[in-house]
């Protein structure tokens, strides 16, 4: 029985208002001290796996 683990990673930038609010406290961990912002949708996660389109931000010195 082949039963995959399906990990529910799901990039923030699909969320949806409602997933939002479902997911708030993901989503705070992961706009806390972002190092990546999203070319497409202007979101920004310190984890690249959850924006589509991921940029690295400059690290401020
Ligand atoms: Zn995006």
């Amino acid at each position: 029985m082949k039963e995959k683990k399906k990990n529910n990673l799901k990039s923030i930038c699909k969320y949806k208002k409602g997933d939002v609010e479902k997911n708030m406290d993901l989503i705070l961990s992961l706009v806390e001290s972002p190092k990546y912002i999203c070319k497409k949708c202007a979101r920004v996660s310190n984890n690249k796996k959850y924006l589509c389109h991921s940029l690295n931000m400059k690290p401020k010195t």
